[in-house]
């Protein structure tokens, strides 16, 4: 049929439907229209009794009353729930064959009442032929088919009996019944296809109801959001398993809770509050919550509803995501940015920003000091111990001194053996003890996998005062008593002090002069004899170093060489050190030796063996001249490989020293690690010989040890006869010192003793009281 054909389109169920509703909606008004027709019937018959014979009536209302019952019946059946597809299609055929039936009765009903109808009565069957063909479209508008049958078949009858009646006004009706019918059956067709449009969209809006339910359902089983809703109170109605499941609370208390009473921050409750009562949509509030005794991390966004309809008193829905995993990862990343791996101690950068903060936000008078403090002698430590050792010292020394921070102060590692402690509200003398207690805790020996090992550390304190610019100054500060503590020998606490920032200026300069002075002649070299006790004979010279600048004078190795040592250029500075010595130790008398001092950044140069060959090569001076002067840091820094390096020296024939015996970190273990072939004695013990039975002793056992081992000694700073006595006693070999002659410029050398200018010459002999030296002239070996 037409119009099974245009829903032919939709789908299967789609059909099935608009069948069903068919059938249906027609059936609810067959009672009222089967009403209506018998009351028409009913007039009908009265006014034509006598115009109509009896037999007609009867066929009439017989077949009336057929068509009705088999109506009633048909509209009874379509009220059955399950009927199959074939069911209803035929059931609707049957509805249609009823109202063609119907249409049959009326349309020859009326056609064949027309000729013998009064002038009034025309028009009684005017009213009632138009009607009965107009409501039919009403009365059958669920089923086109129907109407459509009931249309055309009046209009056949009513336009036969038209004709049938002849006349003008009769072809003017017809034409006016052709347009009304034309009208009535175009529209059994749209008023169907609406009724069917409007089933199918209700049945896909339907659908898509029930799609995002299931949706729904699925976010709600799987992800880590659920739904909620809550009353204008913020009352939570209706809670999902998921919800309660996440909040750890049985889901029949969670109705009708208040949703800000699962929320642990203050501020964060009266916002949500805030939003719930005004009735205002909100998205993605992050809240902490407190779940099971975990925090957690949740963020709700919820939507007012407009439903006014709603018996629930739904104020608001929304949907809440559990973000805890999310704010943990982002907790992870900030911690890994800010905390240090190795030692879980707050890294440089949270350090500064800490200290920016604090300084920021100070009082003028809020005690804030700032401890820095570095370990001595860590690279040592990780040469000789390895990496693995040298981290787990810095692990046990965190954990040590985490007990000297109290709550509010900071501990940071802010670089490799370099850490920093922020302390608030601690008065001046508590600083400085934690200053002390740091040396102190350090200074205990650590257990580290079966190595007792003994740190020491420098410590730097600075106080912060109003005055200063910002946190940088006060780093700055804590920077400049950190090196001062490392300048006083290490170990130790300095404090900063007004002056220190002039001292570090100056110190920068000085820096920047000596990189100038590089490029220039400006270094020269002098040189201090040393003599042998027994003959009172010059053996050799020390070289030592003089910076002769333009502006600054004479400046002399104590204040210059530390800042070459640290800024590196004291490798180039050294190699023009050993070519000069060397080439002026070639003028010398062959059997005159010359000392060349080695600082430890010297050592570590990969250059220094070839530099020394080569200079000796250049100026021809037998290796056996040579004696180069090295101290024990050297042994204490990258031991191994110096300790290669002496003796590949060694083993070309050069002469090594161990200079300064007794300062610094002296121990009889370093004269064990390496066959020296001399040990200078330290002026300090010198000076003090005479006076100070210690210094004596340490002179005695310091000389028999080296005899023991067959090292040379010789002792430094010798000022007066007396000294050289008690060393004479002793068994000392050589001495140098001031007695002896200062270091001196080549060719301007003066015999202290005898104010005679003289050259080094192995001729000089000092003698005892006041002999006057021989002096010679000098043997050049080379021109
Ligand atoms: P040092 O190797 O211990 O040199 C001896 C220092 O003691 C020299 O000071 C010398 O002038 C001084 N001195 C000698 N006799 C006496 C005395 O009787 N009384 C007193 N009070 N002092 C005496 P100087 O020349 O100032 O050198 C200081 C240090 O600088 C040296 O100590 C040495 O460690 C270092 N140095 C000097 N020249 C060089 C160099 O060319 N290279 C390296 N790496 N270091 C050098
Ligand atoms: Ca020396
Ligand atoms: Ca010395």
């Amino acid at each position: 049929m037409l119009e099974d054909k245009k829903i032919g389109g939709l789908g299967q169920s789609d059909q099935d439907l608009i069948l069903r509703e068919q059938l249906t909606e027609h059936g609810k008004s067959v009672r009222v229209t089967v009403f209506a027709n018998i009351v028409n019937a009913v007039i009908l018959s009265i006014l034509f009794f006598n115009q109509a014979p009896l037999a007609m009536h009867v066929l009439w209302y017989g077949m009336f009353a057929y068509l009705s019952i088999t109506r009633l019946y048909l509209a009874k059946q379509s009220e059955i729930v399950e009927l199959s597809r074939e069911q209803m299609l035929g059931l609707k055929k049957r509805v249609t064959f009823n109202a063609a039936g119907y249409a049959h009765m009326w349309g020859a009903g009326v056609a064949c009442l027309l000729p013998v109808a009064t002038p009034n009565q025309l028009m009684l069957l005017a009213i009632i032929g138009a009607g009965k063909m107009s409501t039919a479209v009403v009365s059958f508008r669920h089923i086109p088919e129907a109407s459509r049958a009931w249309t055309i078949i009046m209009y056949i009858g009513l336009t036969a009996g038209l004709l049938y009646l002849g006349g003008i006004e009769s072809y003017a009706a017809i034409a006016l019944l052709t347009m009304f019918a034309a009208v009535l059956y175009v529209n059994c067709g749209n008023i169907f296809e609406n009724f069917a449009k409007q089933l199918t969209t209700g049945q896909e809006i339907q659908r898509s109801a029930e799609t995002v339910k299931l949706l729904l359902n699925d976010f709600e089983e799987q992800a880590s959001n659920w739904l909620f809703s809550v009353d204008s109170e913020g009352r939570l109605i209706d809670v999902c398993d998921r919800f309660a499941e996440a909040a750890q609370h049985p889901r029949e208390t969670m109705n009708g809770m208040k949703i800000v009473s699962l929320i642990e921050d203050k501020e964060q409750c009266a916002r949500l509050t805030d939003h719930i009562s005004n009735g205002r949509s909100f998205r993605d509030m992050t809240v902490s919550v407190d779940v099971g005794g975990g925090q957690q991390w949740w963020t709700i966004s919820a939507r007012a509803t407009d439903d006014t309809t709603d018996t629930d008193n739904i104020a608001m829905r929304g949907v809440i995501e559990d973000i805890t995993a999310q704010k943990n990862a982002e907790a992870k990343v900030s911690y890994m940015a800010h905390f240090d791996g190795l030692t879980d101690l707050p890294n440089r950068r949270l350090f500064t920003e800490t200290l920016n903060r604090t300084v920021h936000r100070a009082e003028p008078d809020d005690e804030i000091a700032l401890i820095f403090f570095d370990l001595d002698h860590f690279k040592a430590i990780n040469d000789t111990l390895g990496h693995p050792i040298g981290d787990k010292l810095l692990q046990m020394i965190a954990r040590r001194l985490e007990t000297l921070a109290k709550p509010g102060d900071l501990l940071a590692r802010i670089g490799g053996d370099e850490f920093a402690l922020l302390l608030t509200g601690s008065r001046a003398y508590e600083v400085a003890a934690v200053a002390d207690a740091i040396v102190e805790q350090v200074g205990e020996p650590f257990m580290v996998d079966d190595h007792n090992v003994i740190a020491g550390v420098s410590v730097g304190v600075a106080a912060w005062s109003h005055d200063m610019a910002d946190a940088n100054q006060l780093l700055k500060y804590a920077d400049l008593a950190l090196y001062s503590a490392k300048g006083d020998g290490r170990n130790r606490v300095a404090s900063f002090e007004k002056g220190m920032d002039i001292a570090a200026e100056a110190r920068r300069n000085l820096e920047l002069d000596l990189r100038a002075s590089l490029g220039r002649d400006e270094m020269r070299l002098h040189y201090q004899p040393l003599v042998d006790l027994k003959t009172q004979k010059k053996i050799g010279y020390e070289a030592l170093l003089r910076w002769v600048h333009p502006v600054r004078g004479v400046v002399m190795p104590d204040d210059f060489i530390g800042v070459a040592e640290e800024t590196g250029m004291i490798v180039q500075l050294g190699e023009w050190v050993i070519r000069k010595a060397l080439d002026d130790a070639a003028i010398w008398d062959e059997n005159l030796t010359v000392a060349i001092n080695l600082s430890p950044t010297q050592m570590r140069s990969a250059s220094l063996v070839s530099t020394i060959v080569n200079a000796l090569a250049h100026s021809g001076v037998d290796p056996n001249r040579l004696e180069l002067e090295i101290t024990e840091s050297i042994l204490m820094q990258d031991s191994e490989a110096n300790i290669r390096t002496l003796h590949t020296l060694r083993n070309l024939g050069i002469r090594i020293s161990l200079d300064d015996f007794g300062t610094g970190y002296s121990s009889l273990n370093y004269l064990r690690s390496f066959p020296f072939d001399k040990i200078k004695i330290d002026r300090c013990f010198v000076s003090e010989i005479d006076t100070r039975e210690d210094c004596r002793a340490i002179i005695r056992s310091v000389i028999s040890l080296a005899q023991n081992l067959g090292m040379t000694t010789t002792a430094e700073g010798v000022e007066r006869e007396d000294q050289v006595d008690e060393l004479r006693i002793e068994g000392c070999d050589q001495v140098q010192g001031f007695l002896y002659g200062k270091a001196e410029a080549l060719g301007e050398y003066t015999d202290l003793r005898s104010n005679n200018v003289s050259v080094p010459n192995v001729e000089t002999i000092y003698l005892p009281a006041a002999e006057v030296p021989i002096t010679t002239e000098p043997k050049r070996k080379k021109a």
